[in-house]
């Protein structure tokens, strides 16, 4: 029996254990400086707008742990020996470890701007982050942020379910189009400017003015706009400076192998924290999400108790809410326009949905969906990329890839037409979205 140490209760290192546990009799202790129970980071604005309680926010039951035999630590790890497999933590404990995995997660980026430690400028990734935003945004009427990805509409959106006039930086041409192809990043940004967020794009923060509290920012065009509450949502990195000057090899990110060893002996990393020496073709080293972090989680557990498993992040896959538009992409979609990549994409005339289908030029096979409020079945977007099919099939059996189509204007013929018109093809559409016909589908 091994004594196993986790840095980090997130959705990586949580998988791991509950893993591990599955597999194994080792002595499985979880650390982590932020909370005592996981809870889902992801959810964190809607217990900020009302919608979930905190407790809401916890996958598990407390009694889990304790069944399970995981044991919790809530502290920070100052200090890592790892000659002597030796962690040191906050209080003075040293804690011997036979394995190690580092889960410590992401950390807001920062520019090291002049007075953004003044009272009422804040992130939004911790919990901690909440409880500020939480105590600070009661009174307050003005509220800039800076940064337009995913968070920043989060935060947006926070803000603005509590009637605090809000404006955004954006430094793109339009929200997220760094990410998003033009289309849907000019959908976006109309729709967050129709819920009057005063959305400034190709716009940055120059500087913070206050003397204890944020009083207004400056930005680069030199507009000056009061405010009481300051978001900085420029992105996250890997959190590793307690790592730094140490034996362990880190670039941006830990550095792993397809096992998810580091250099180190009985030393791995997973989640946020992690870089892949050898990225998968078509993929980042480093993938900020969710479902990577439980994939990680759930592979390390496996080379652990010894098979030889190798970390698959499979097809990409994200989603997300820009306030009222579900968001989802399955594969490869680029915001910049590719050489062999053809697109078919249909925006609905009235309503704020559209539908964006990537397929090779040359050999027609299909290469990644992209949607707006309308929601795709992910196993059967998957399984048409994973199987290569080409758009014809895929366009012609387009009726089983919608999800919850009771819910929703059926707009299947609408954006066959338009596929027809784009490509000169003649597509017939064959079976319905009945679930009979998706399952007989998946077992094909
Ligand atoms: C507001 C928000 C919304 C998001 N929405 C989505 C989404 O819709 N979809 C999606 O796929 N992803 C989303 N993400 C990203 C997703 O939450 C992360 O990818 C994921 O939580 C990372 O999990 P992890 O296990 O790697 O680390 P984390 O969840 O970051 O957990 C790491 C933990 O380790 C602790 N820790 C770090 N260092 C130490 C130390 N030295 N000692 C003790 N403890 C330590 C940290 O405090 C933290 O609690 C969102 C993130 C945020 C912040």
């Amino acid at each position: 029996m091994k004594n196993i140490y986790i840095i980090g209760n997130g959705i990586s290192g949580v998988t791991a254990a509950r893993h591990l546990r599955k597999k194994s009799e080792h002595q499985i202790t979880l650390i982590s400086e932020e909370s005592e129970y996981f809870f889902s980071r992801t959810a964190l604005m809607y217990s900020y707008m009302g919608h979930m309680q905190w407790k809401d926010l916890m996958p598990y039951p407390i009694e889990f742990w304790k069944k399970n035999r995981i044991d919790l630590l809530k502290t920070r790890v100052l200090s890592i020996d790892f000659k002597n497999q030796n962690l040191m933590t906050r209080e003075g404990q040293n804690l011997n470890y036979d394995i190690l995995i580092l889960a410590t997660g992401s950390t807001p980026n920062l520019s090291n701007w002049p007075r953004q430690n003044l009272t009422g400028v804040g992130c939004l990734y911790h919990q901690w982050d909440l409880q500020k935003l939480e105590e600070y945004s009661k009174n307050i009427q003005q509220a800039v942020i800076t940064g337009g990805g995913l968070i920043g509409i989060e935060m947006a959106e926070m803000l603005h379910s509590r009637q605090i006039q809000t404006t955004m930086l954006v430094r793109e041409k339009e929200y997220w189009s760094n990410v998003l192809p033009l289309e849907e990043a000019q959908m976006i940004s109309a729709h967050i400017r129709r819920h009057g967020i005063d959305l400034k794009l190709q716009t940055q923060l120059k500087e913070i003015k206050g003397s204890d509290k944020v009083t207004a920012v400056v930005t680069d065009q030199n507009d000056e706009i009061s405010c009481q509450w300051l978001g900085l949502t420029i992105g996250v990195r890997p959190n590793i400076d307690v790592f730094k000057n140490t034996e362990l090899e880190i670039d941006r990110g830990i550095l792993v192998d397809a096992m998810l060893k580091t250099n180190i002996p009985n030393v791995f990393a997973i989640g946020d924290c992690a870089q892949q020496r050898q990225a998968k073709p078509g993929r980042k080293d480093i993938e900020a999400v969710w479902y990577t972090g439980r994939i990680m989680g759930k592979t390390v557990a496996s080379v652990i108790c010894g098979e030889r498993t190798e970390y698959d992040p499979g097809i990409w896959f994200n989603s997300a809410k820009f306030f009222d538009i579900e968001y989802q992409v399955y594969g490869e979609i680029s915001s910049s326009i590719q050489e062999n990549v053809e697109s078919i994409f249909w925006r609905h005339p009235t309503v704020e949905k559209s539908i964006r289908i990537n397929f090779d030029r040359t050999t027609k096979k299909v290469l990644g969906f992209n949607l707006m409020g309308i929601r795709f079945r992910q196993e059967v977007c998957e399984r048409w990329i994973n199987q290569k099919n080409d758009i014809q099939q895929v366009l012609q059996n387009i009726r089983l890839a919608f999800f919850d189509p009771e819910f929703f204007e059926d707009c299947s013929n609408d954006f066959i037409q338009l596929a027809n018109q784009k490509t000169g093809m003649n597509i017939h559409l064959n079976a319905g979205w009945e679930l009979n016909n998706v399952l007989n589908f998946l077992k094909n």
